[in-house]
């Protein structure tokens, strides 16, 4: 019982560390300098954030997690580097939740959302950090086609079908079968 109060304790002590990195704020000079291409806030606008330049990945997600969590058919996410991201405002008002556990503690992966509206902002990943693109405000709102969805996931578990000729898979992306479009065709 002890050992399992100090690794409760040690496990704290991680997550808090790992917050103090990417995307977190860090010194300005570990980030300088930080170009600030796409900015975005939640919906209270108590939460501001940056991306540094183009995601390497998009992808939207259809698995039941991804539906309750949001309240939605699907998750979009725009996939960055974690140096490529930047909480610009806010860090207070972050709230974090991880799905494996069912807790609301910062444990990788884990979902980031702001405390004040509950607006969803975010995934952290081990090694990926996955914004919702819809919290960004585009440039003359039109979103760059670097953030159209580059495939879907979990495609089997879909509430309606989408033909938007982008590659659907029917669990994880790669390592699953392709899935027509359409459930007749
Ligand atoms: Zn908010
Ligand atoms: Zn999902």
């Amino acid at each position: 019982m002890f050992s399992s109060v100090k690794q409760a304790s040690s496990d704290q002590n991680a997550d808090e560390e790992s917050k103090t990195r990417p995307p977190y704020t860090v010194s300005p000079e570990a980030r300088e300098p930080f170009q600030r291409k796409y900015t975005g806030a939640c919906y209270c606008g108590n939460v501001e954030i940056a991306a540094s330049g183009d995601p390497v990945d998009v992808r939207v997600c259809h698995c039941h997690s991804c539906q309750r969590t949001h309240g939605a058919s699907y998750q979009w996410s725009a996939f960055f580097k974690k140096d490529q991201v930047l909480f610009t405002k806010g860090l207070d008002s972050l709230e974090f939740y991880n799905t494996e556990t069912r807790t609301p503690h910062h444990k990788l992966p884990v979902k980031i959302l702001c405390k004040d509206c509950h607006a969803p902002v975010g995934d952290e990943g081990r090694n990926m950090m996955l914004v919702f693109p819809t919290v960004f405000d585009w440039k003359d709102g039109k979103m760059p086609d670097s953030f159209k969805p580059r495939c879907h996931m979990f495609y089997g578990d879909r509430t309606f079908d989408i033909q938007d000729g982008v590659p659907k898979f029917e669990g994880m992306k790669d390592d699953s079968e392709m899935l027509p479009e359409c459930a007749d065709g």
